[in-house]
C-alpha cells in the first residue's frame, strides 16, 4: 500500500494515495496545484523520463516522475491513469533484511576476493534469494577490534576471505529450505565460485551472522587517527549483473588516489556502500572532484546506475542532479519543488538549487584537528580532538527502545543531550566555532550537564565514543576557569568523608538525615533536602577481609562497596574463593 498523510508547506493536511487520474483534486488549493504540476510534467517529459531514469532496483534520487502516469501524448493530460504518489515522498513498506522469520536461512559464502564475489551475484539470483549482502575484507577486518564480533567471525567465516556474501532465503515451510541451499551450493561449486558454504537455518545462529553485517557501518567508521572512511559516494546502485564491472571501475578510481575503501551492503539489488578512506587534509576540498570521477565511472560511462540507491540526495548528492538527469528533467524537478513549496521553506537546497558540495564541509579548508591540553592520554587518537572526532554522526546514540545509550537522550529526545550532540558541541568548542570561550563555554556545560557518566556509549557506540571521559576533561577545563564548586569538591573527596562517616556511624547517619544538616546540604552543596543520603556502614568491607595464604587474585575495593554496600564485596570474595581456590589480595 502506497499512501501517506502529509502536511504541505502551507500547513494543509492531505492524503496521498492511489487514485484514478480523474479523481485528482482541482481548484486553487496547493494540493491541486501539486497534482496538476506533477501530472503535466510527467506527461510532457515522458520520453525524457524514459530515457534518463536509471532502470535499477533501487533509486531514490530526484523526484519520482517516472512513477506518475504518463500518457504518450502531451495533449492528453486528462487521460485516465493511476496516480501512484506525490512527486517527492515515498511510503513504500519493504521487508528489511535482518529480521529472521521461522522459515528463513542464511548462507555464508567466503570468496578469495571482492570482484569474484560480485561476479557470483547473477548466478545466485537465479536461485531467488530474498537478499544477498556483501562485506569486503576491510569491513570484515574491523570486526577484529571487537571481541564478541571476532568470535562470531571465527565461528561462521572460514579463512581470511577478500569478501563474504550472506545469502538469505525465505520459504513458507522450513523443510523447503534445505533443497534450495543444496542447489545453490552445488551451482556455485560447479562454477568454482566461493570456497566454503556454511548454511544456517537456526534462528540464533542467523542473528549472530546478521550482527556482523549490522555492525559493518559503525565498524567502517571506527578508524583512529587522521584517515577516515567517509560516506560521500557510498550509495550508488546499478543493475546486479553490472555490479562487478561497476565496482571494478570504482576501485580503479579509488586506487588511483592511492587509497582504499570499505565496501558492504545489498549486492542482490546492486546497491553497494563504498566508503573511501580519506586523509583529513584531503577532506577539505577534493570530495567534489572524487565524486565527479566516481559518477563518471558509472552512469556516464554507460552503466546507467543511480547515484542514490536508498539514502536520498541531501547536500552531498543534490549538486549532481543536473548531471544525472539532464537539464530538461532538472528544470522539471525545480518546477515540482516550486509547486509543493512555493515559498522555499522546506529543505532548501536539497535535490535542486543546492549549494556547492564544498559549502557545508565539517572539515573546511585549512581545518586542523584541535589538540587542547588534556589530563587523560589520547595518544592512540592523536590527541583529544581526534578522540572526539571519532564520532562519525551515525546516530546509534539516538536509539530509544534498546540498550542503555543514551539515557539523557531517551528522556529528553533532544539532540544536544545525545552522545552525538555532545561530541559535536565539544568539537565546535575546541575548534573555536563557539567563540573564544572554547571549553569554558556555558552552553557546552549545559550540553554535558545531563550526561550521567554511565559510560554506556563507551561500549554501545560502534566507535566507542567515551563521553564520560570527555566530560571529566571538559569539567577540569571549565572549572579551572570558573572555579570548582563546593559540591564538586565535597563529592570529589567522598572517599575521605566516608572514612569518618563509617567510623562515626550510626551517629553520622542520624546527623546526615537531620533537618538542619539537610537544610545545610541544600544551601551549600545543592543537594535536594527531600533526598535520603546513602547510609555509611560501621562494618566496612575492609574490616571483613580476612583471606589467608599468598594472594594470586586482586580485588579492587572501591569507596562505595567499602563504606556503603560491603555485602557486595563480601559476596564477591566468597565467589572468587570458592570458584578458584585461590588466595586473594585486596586493594
Ligand atoms: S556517558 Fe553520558 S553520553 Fe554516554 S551514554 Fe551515558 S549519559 Fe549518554
Amino acid at each position: 500500500m502506497l499512501e501517506q498523510v502529509v502536511a504541505l508547506s502551507d500547513g494543509s493536511i492531505v492524503h496521498f494515495r492511489e487514485i484514478a487520474r480523474s479523481e485528482a483534486p482541482t481548484g486553487n488549493t496547493l494540493e491541486a496545484a501539486c497534482y496538476r504540476t506533477v501530472l503535466c510534467l510527467a506527461t510532457e517529459h515522458a520520453d525524457e523520463i524514459d530515457r534518463r531514469y536509471p532502470k535499477v532496483l533501487r533509486r531514490v534520487g530526484g523526484y519520482n516522475l517516472d512513477e506518475s502516469p504518463m500518457p504518450r501524448s502531451p495533449s492528453t493530460c486528462e487521460d485516465h491513469g493511476r496516480l501512484r504518489r506525490d512527486a517527492g515522498r515515498r511510503a513504500r513498506s519493504q521487508a528489511a533484511p535482518g529480521t529472521p522469520a521461522e522459515s528463513e536461512s542464511r548462507n555464508v559464502i567466503p570468496f578469495a576476493d571482492l570482484l569474484e564475489s560480485l561476479s557470483a551475484i547473477p548466478a545466485i539470483l537465479v536461485h531467488k534469494p530474498s537478499a544477498v549482502e556483501v562485506m569486503d575484507k576491510s569491513i570484515l577486518d574491523f570486526t577484529r577490534q571487537n571481541a564478541a564480533l571476532d568470535r562470531i567471525r571465527n565461528e561462521y567465516i572460514e579463512g581470511d576471505p577478500g569478501a563474504t556474501l550472506c545469502v538469505e532465503f525465505y520459504a513458507d515451510r522450513k523443510e523447503d529450505l534445505p533443497p534450495r541451499l543444496e542447489a545453490l551450493e552445488q551451482d556455485l561449486r560447479a562454477r568454482h565460485l566461493g570456497y566454503a558454504y556454511r548454511s544456517e537455518t537456526d534462528l540464533p545462529a542467523q542473528a549472530k551472522i546478521w550482527s556482523l553485517r549490522e555492525a559493518a557501518l559503525g565498524l567502517s567508521t571506527a578508524m583512529k587517527g587522521d584517515a577516515k572512511s567517509i560516506s560521500f559516494v557510498e550509495d550508488t546502485a546499478v543493475s546486479p549483473e553490472k555490479l562487478r564491472d561497476f565496482i571494478a571501475r570504482f576501485l580503479d578510481i579509488i586506487h588511483s588516489h592511492e587509497t582504499t575503501a570499505g565496501i558492504y551492503a545489498h549486492a542482490s539489488v546492486g546497491c553497494l556502500h563504498v566508503r573511501p578512506v580519506i586523509q583529513s587534509e584531503d577532506r577539505a576540498g577534493s570530495p567534489e572532484v572524487r565524486s565527479h570521477r566516481a559518477i563518471g565511472s558509472g552512469p556516464s560511462a554507460g552503466i546507467r546506475g543511480a547515484l542514490s540507491g536508498e539514502h536520498g540526495d541531501g547536500f552531498v548528492r543534490s549538486p549532481f542532479m543536473r548531471q544525472m538527469f539532464g537539464p530538461v528533467l532538472y528544470e522539471a524537478f525545480r518546477e515540482v519543488k516550486r509547486a509543493f513549496d512555493p515559498l522555499g521553506i522546506l529543505n532548501p537546497g536539497k535535490i535542486v538549487d543546492s549549494p556547492p558540495l564544498t559549502a557545508n564541509l565539517r572539515f573546511g579548508a585549512g581545518y586542523q584537528t584541535p589538540n587542547p591540553d588534556s589530563w587523560f592520554d589520547y595518544s592512540e587518537y592523536g590527541g583529544m580532538g581526534g578522540a572526539v572526532e571519532m564520532c562519525s554522526g551515525v546516530g546509534a546514540c539516538r536509539k530509544k527502545l534498546a540498550g542503555t545509550m543514551c539515557p539523557s537522550y531517551m528522556v529528553t529526545r533532544e539532540e544536544s543531550h545525545s552522545t552525538r550532540g555532545r561530541a559535536n558541541v565539544l568539537r565546535l568548542a575546541m575548534t573555536g566555532a563557539l567563540g573564544e570561550s572554547g571549553l569554558g563555554d556555558d552552553g557546552v556545560y549545559e550540553a554535558l550537564d545531563l550526561c550521567l557518566e554511565c559510560r554506556a556509549c563507551k561500549s554501545e557506540c560502534p566507535v566507542g565514543v567515551d563521553m564520560a571521559r570527555y566530560k571529566s576533561e571538559f569539567l577540569a577545563s571549565y572549572w579551572s576557569r570558573h572555579g570548582t564548586p563546593l559540591r564538586a569538591r565535597a563529592l570529589g573527596n567522598i572517599h575521605r568523608l566516608s572514612v569518618w562517616g563509617s567510623r562515626l556511624a550510626p551517629v553520622s547517619n542520624w546527623l546526615a538525615a537531620s533537618p538542619p544538616v539537610r537544610w545545610l546540604n541544600a544551601k551549600v552543596l545543592d543537594i535536594d533536602p527531600r533526598r535520603t543520603l546513602p547510609a555509611w556502614r560501621h562494618e566496612t568491607f575492609e574490616r571483613h577481609r580476612s583471606v589467608p595464604g599468598q594472594a594470586s587474585v586482586t580485588l579492587f575495593n572501591d569507596t562505595f562497596t567499602n563504606h556503603y554496600d560491603p555485602e557486595i564485596g563480601i559476596a564477591a570474595v566468597e565467589i572468587l574463593v570458592q570458584a578458584s581456590d585461590l588466595p586473594l589480595a585486596m586493594k
